[in-house]
């Protein structure tokens, strides 16, 4: 077992935030819709390694789950929602306020794929995503058929 830089819990595995430099625990990650693979599988492994069965869970599925975790699993310790997905079944960014969404959009690191992007809180997950403006007229054309 490790011990977690940020919260000093025992955990069996570290997640690094690439984007911040900085290493958690699956229990303290503060961002943990942004990579919830890791958080998946880290959260696996270690309640496998606590039942002695760690030996059960294959690197072909570690893999597989850190690409694309079981859906309805939303990472940050027990927390369970279904989360929304993209037409390639990937995972939509998920953000917890307006206020990160946006500070996501407008980071130049992500201006490639989020610049001009509209926060909108979502009311299927209960979350922020970052949407294009074309995008969001159509979700609502298509929801309020009746609104000319
Ligand atoms: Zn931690
Ligand atoms: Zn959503």
């Amino acid at each position: 077992m490790k011990t977690c830089p940020n919260c000093q819990r025992r955990a069996l595995s570290l997640i690094t935030d690439l984007a911040a430099g900085k290493r958690y625990c699956y229990r303290c990650i503060p961002n943990p819709m942004n990579c919830l693979g890791a958080v998946f599988v880290a959260r696996k492994m270690e309640e496998l390694h606590l039942a002695g069965k760690l030996e059960t869970y294959s690197v072909e599925q570690r893999l597989k789950d850190l690409k694309d975790p079981p859906r309805g699993f939303a990472g940050g310790g027990d927390k369970l929602s279904e989360l929304c997905r993209r037409r390639d079944g990937s995972f939509r960014a998920h953000f917890h306020t307006r206020a990160k969404a946006e500070a996501f959009a407008a980071d130049p690191q992500n201006h490639p794929v989020y610049l001009g992007d509209i926060a909108h809180h979502c009311a299927k997950c209960g979350f922020w995503h970052l949407s294009r403006f074309e995008w969001l007229f159509s979700e609502w054309n298509e929801s309020n058929a009746l609104i000319s």
